[in-house]
């Protein structure tokens, strides 16, 4: 007998199929995936050098519950080199991956019945993190032709006596866009007199590519004390697997709640993981970072000449992290459907828009190398040439 609470929640998509796109592979198939939500490049050395050497030392017992000091010492000295913010680290917990991160802050501050803003499209796990925990989330829809961005009017009118967090992706999954200083800074003007946290993802801040990326917690004293900082190395240094994110936050009270959580649930995170996790944050890593973010870069501006010269399909240039966010409208409101068949028909695995809470989209990660890139795009051509005909 399972618990209500556990029926009610659904697994994560983009996860679901990049696995069914893995397993097709493994029977032979000619599968061109798209779904992942991650690097295709390996871990820089100097990370994997890190974590040899603690395997070697036997860097293997119990660690303190958020992470070893020079662990959050150095999550602190990033955040005060990239992104301006002051953290001690005792505002500062270490988790397995910012999945984690989230679970917990969501969990250590969400009421039965509580509201939690989240635009849409949105990440997969957030909606559904936030019901397992007793929350209702209150969605924003942004489209295509508005930038995939909420505005003040917009956050305004969402806003209940209930509201209890509202959640902010920046760049975007799935859509790549950045919140500029101007736009949180009006964002952050709503918020003042509330006591609504902001949850800053901020996973993908070292992919950016046009515009300037900026800290929420950044933009004044007052987004400073309600935001709470969410990041990690998955897919700034290519480091899914290891499993390694962090959050900090001004309230000292709230890291130590989810610590309480840590401590009864997972424990300290992966020893090695903490020490491979020190050189992929103090720079080290930073050559291996540019190296990514460049072929990054190529593969966009191909893919978005690629996806926009098919006729039925659009898509605006994403400014950051490693996503198309296409517009299907024209041929298909039933993103699920045309996923579907097209991995059926094509042999092409890509994210249904309706995942992320926007249909007549679907996702595309260009996380993956060029001729894969130009042959799977051609295949999507081919695809809706038949679904027009
Ligand atoms: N936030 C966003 C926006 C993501 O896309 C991901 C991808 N998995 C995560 C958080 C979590 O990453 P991880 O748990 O690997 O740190
Ligand atoms: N965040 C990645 C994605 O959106 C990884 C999958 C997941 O964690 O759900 O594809």
């Amino acid at each position: 007998m399972l618990t209500d609470r556990i029926n009610t929640l659904s697994e994560s998509i983009t996860i679901a199929i990049t696995t069914l796109a893995q397993e097709l592979k493994a029977e032979g198939k000619d599968i061109l995936s798209f779904s992942a939500g991650e690097p295709d490049f390996g871990t820089p050395q100097v990370i994997k050098d890190a974590a040899i050497a603690a395997i070697n030392n036997n860097f293997s017992k119990y660690t303190a519950v958020d992470g070893i000091l020079p662990l959050r010492e150095a999550i602190a000295t990033k955040l005060k080199r990239d992104n301006g913010l002051t953290y001690a680290p005792n505002q500062i917990i270490a988790n397995n991956g910012a999945k984690h991160s989230l679970f917990n802050l969501f969990a250590a501050t969400i009421q039965h019945g509580a509201e939690v803003i989240i635009p849409a499209p949105y990440w997969v796990t957030y909606p559904e993190l936030v019901k397992y925990c007793g929350g209702k989330v209150v969605e924003i829809e942004t489209h295509d032709v508005d930038g995939f961005k909420i505005t003040p009017e917009q956050l305004k009118a969402a806003i209940t006596p209930k509201t209890r967090m509202l959640v902010l992706t920046s760049p975007s999954n799935p859509t790549g866009c950045i919140y500029s200083k101007e736009e949180l800074i009006a964002l952050g003007k709503v918020l003042e007199g509330t006591d609504i946290i902001v949850a800053s993802d901020e996973m993908y801040e070292k992919l950016t590519y046009d515009g300037i990326f900026t800290s929420a917690a950044a933009v004044s004293e007052d987004m400073y004390k309600r935001t709470v900082t969410i990041n990690g190395l998955s897919k700034s240094v290519a480091m899914t697997g290891w499993r390694f994110g962090y959050m900090a936050a001004a309230d000292t009270e709230l890291i130590k709640a989810t610590k309480k959580l840590q401590s009864q649930s997972t424990s300290n995170i992966n020893s090695i993981t903490q020490m491979a996790a020190i050189p992929g944050l103090d720079g080290s890593a930073d050559a291996d970072i540019e190296m990514m973010k460049k072929a990054f870069i190529e593969r966009r501006d191909e893919a978005v000449v690629l996806i926009n010269e098919i006729d039925g399909l659009s898509v605006t240039k994403p400014d950051g992290a490693f996503y198309l966010f296409v517009n299907i409208k024209e041929v298909s409101n039933d993103s699920l459907t045309f996923a579907k068949n097209l991995l059926d028909k094509k042999l092409v695995a890509v994210v249904p828009g309706v995942a992320f809470g926007s249909e007549g989209y679907f996702r595309l990660s260009f996380a993956t190398d060029i001729d894969t890139i130009r042959t799977g795009i051609a295949r999507i051509a081919e695809f809706v040439k038949e679904l027009k005909a």
